[in-house]
Order: structure tokens, then C-alpha cells, then sequence
């Protein structure tokens, strides 16, 4: 069924910066943040729309690089404080680290009824063939969408390229082509075309209990990249990261590592002492099967928690959210490998 374009709905709009924002700096030519009254300039068509919204800007905007999770519970207050007076929420951000922030949010954001979107765009707004243009319009057509006088998305979701994919599980994967993001392990939620067609059987449930944020985190994490060749020096430079809590161990395929006794030995010690060590594999798409093959069955009985079929950013933020809460060890590895926001799928 087409959707109906919801006139008068009030969407909030949250401009961090991003490309989407960007024009070139007359002096030195590199792309510098401009503010959000000239990008209302190049979108006339917002006013078209029929929706009231209103705008909070960042200043001075950020190339998204510089995304940190204090600027993530500054976002998470910014819903929160205005949650009640709005149908939706946009965040206009740079895709660079745009993901990182949607998961971010889809943990902070407890028992969200109303869609937060982000968006941004490859080229710049004042650019002639940029695609900001529609990722904006779009975003504000889902963002105001409803079925039943309900959400249509009540969840954090990236538009991006006529995908609406959920947030923690998209991943930017190509720098230039307009298509940046993709969701490698689970099925879009919304496609664009002539119409918006929505995928409903794979967006979150409406919420039973009131909104609230939860904003407490903790950075304490480092990430172990596997390679062939990887020395005793570099493994163990990471696990004695001061106030390390928890390590992301980004393994080769199903969840497969090195079997040296020095590297099993090294985690296990870690272990051992409290310190989490989650396996997410390399591979963008597909799961990791602890126990498949002997080069993860060590990694097991070490203590190793599967990572299932988390992108790094949801890894990333997860961990960073449930070491947050301050839970016993114990509680936080179990929590891990259960889906929170859907960011997860078990076999
Ligand atoms: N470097 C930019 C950013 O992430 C890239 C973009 O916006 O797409 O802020």
C-alpha cells in the first residue's frame, strides 16, 4: 500500500554537520562545515512538504570523525527533552561515523515509539548532482510516516540511497559511490521508489512501556585485528591497554584465530582477570560459529563470547553501553550475545 504522506506532522531536525552540510574552504579548498540556513536554501522543497519542523544545529558542526560518546548522550538528551512535541526526529550527520552513532542511539533510546533517523549525503547540498537532496526529503517523508495513528518506524534507522536500513545494522562500505550503506545481515526495512514500500515484518515492535534514555557509558574497550603474521608484541600491547574492560577480537571467517598456545594463553589470562573479549568476524557478511572449526573450538573454552552477526559499530557501542552499567562481568556477556535492538540474529 503506498504510504500516506502524513501532512502537519512536526519532525525535529538535528543538524551535527557531515558533508551533507559541506562547501569547499576558498582558501585551502578542503571541504569545511557551512551552517544549516544555507542548506535550507538549497532544499526549497522542505517548505513544500506540509510538515512543521524545527531545527537544532551544532555549532560549530563536526566532520563526524570527531563523533564521540559524549556528543551521543548530547543527541540522546536532545530526543529526550523534546521527545513529547514531535512525530519524528532527523539527525543530519556525516556518514563517515554515522553508523556508530545509530547504534549508539538505538541502545540509549529505551522503548523508543517514534523513528529517529539519520541521513547525510556523498556530495555536498550545494553541489549540482548532490544526493542530499533526497536523502533529506525522503527521511522526512518516513520520519512523518504513520499506520494506525502509530510510527510507521519506531526505531533509529540510516536513510541513505533509497534504503531505510535499522541503524545498528547498516555499515558505511563504499566511499563513492551514493549507495554508502548497506546491511549485510538483515533485510532492509524500507525501500524508495515511486512509492515508499515498507518492509513491516522487519521493523521493531510498537513499545509497551513509556520512552526513556538511558545515557551511561564506558569507553574501556580495544580492538584486536587478527592477520597472518601478527607478532606476540602487538597482541599484547593491546590486552594491557590501561583500564582496559572488554576487547572486540576481529577474527578471520566463522570466528577463527591463530591456535599459537601464546595467543590462547594471552586471552585466557585476560579472561581470567574479568576482561570481556567478544569475537566479531572480519567478513561483512554471515555469523560467527564458535566451536565450527579447532581454530575457534580453543577460543570457546577459553571464554571467548560470540559476537553472532554484529557489525563492528553495534560491537563497538554495545559493549561500550553494557560496561555502562556498571552489570558484573557475567551479566554484561550474557547480555551480549542476546539481541537488545534487534542487533543481533543467532543461528
Ligand atoms: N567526513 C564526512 C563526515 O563523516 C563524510 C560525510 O559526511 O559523508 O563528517
Amino acid at each position: 500500500m503506498p504510504d500516506a504522506s502524513s501532512p502537519g506532522a512536526r519532525l525535529f531536525i538535528i543538524y551535527t554537520g557531515g558533508t551533507i552540510g559541506m562547501a569547499p574552504d576558498d582558501a585551502t579548498g578542503t571541504l569545511v562545515p557551512m551552517g544549516f540556513r544555507e542548506i535550507k536554501y538549497h532544499i526549497p522543497e522542505l517548505a513544500k512538504l506540509g510538515y512543521e519542523f524545527d531545527m537544532h544545529a551544532f555549532n560549530p558542526p563536526i566532520d563526524s570523525s570527531n563523533m564521540s560518546p559524549e556528543i551521543w548522550i548530547e543527541l540522546a538528551n536532545l530526543i529526550h527533552d523534546n521527545y513529547t512535541n514531535y512525530d519524528g526526529f532527523i539527525i543530519l550527520h556525516g556518514s563517515d561515523t554515522m553508523a556508530f552513532t545509530a547504534s549508539a542511539l538505538s541502545f540509549m533510546l529505551e522503548n523508543l515509539a517514534k523513528p529517529v533517523i539519520l541521513t547525510g549525503s556523498q556530495l555536498p547540498i550545494g553541489e549540482i548532482r548532490t544526493d542530499a537532496k533526497e536523502n533529506i526529503i525522503t527521511t522526512m517523508e518516513i520520519a512523518a510516516a504513520k499506520k494506525n495513528g502509530k510510527a510507521r518506524v519506531p526505531e533509529v534507522c540510516i536513510y541513505f540511497d533509497y534504503y531505510l536500513f535499522r541503524g545498528n545494522r547498516a555499515k558505511k562500505y563504499n566511499t563513492e559511490t551514493f549507495e554508502a550503506f548497506n546491511s549485510f545481515n538483515y533485510p532492509p526495512l524500507a525501500e524508495a521508489g515511486i512509492d515508499i514500500n515498507y518492509n513491516d515484518q522487519f521493523i521493531l515492535e510498537y513499545p509497551k512501556e513509556p520512552f526513556r534514555i538511558n545515557t551511561r557509558f564506558n569507553a574501556g574497550i580495544a580492538v584486536l585485528k587478527m592477520f597472518p603474521g601478527i607478532t606476540q608484541h602487538a597482541v599484547s600491547g593491546v590486552l594491557h591497554t590501561p583500564e582496559l574492560r572488554a576487547v572486540i577480537l576481529e577474527t578471520f571467517g566463522n570466528g577463527n584465530t591463530i591456535t599459537a598456545p601464546w595467543f590462547i594463553n594471552e586471552l585466557k589470562k585476560n579472561i581470567d582477570k574479568g576482561i570481556i573479549v567478544l569475537d566479531r568476524t572480519q567478513c561483512d557478511g554471515g555469523s560467527v560459529e564458535l566451536g565450527r572449526y579447532e581454530t575457534s573450538a580453543y577460543l570457546k573454552e577459553a571464554g571467548v563470547v560470540s559476537g553472532h552477526d554484529m557489525t563492528f559499530e553495534a560491537a563497538v557501542t554495545k559493549l561500550m553501553f553494557l560496561l555502562g552499567q556498571e552489570y558484573p562481568v557475567e551479566k554484561v556477556r550474557q547480555l551480549l550475545e542476546v539481541s537488545l535492538k534487534g542487533e543481533l540474529s543467532k543461528k
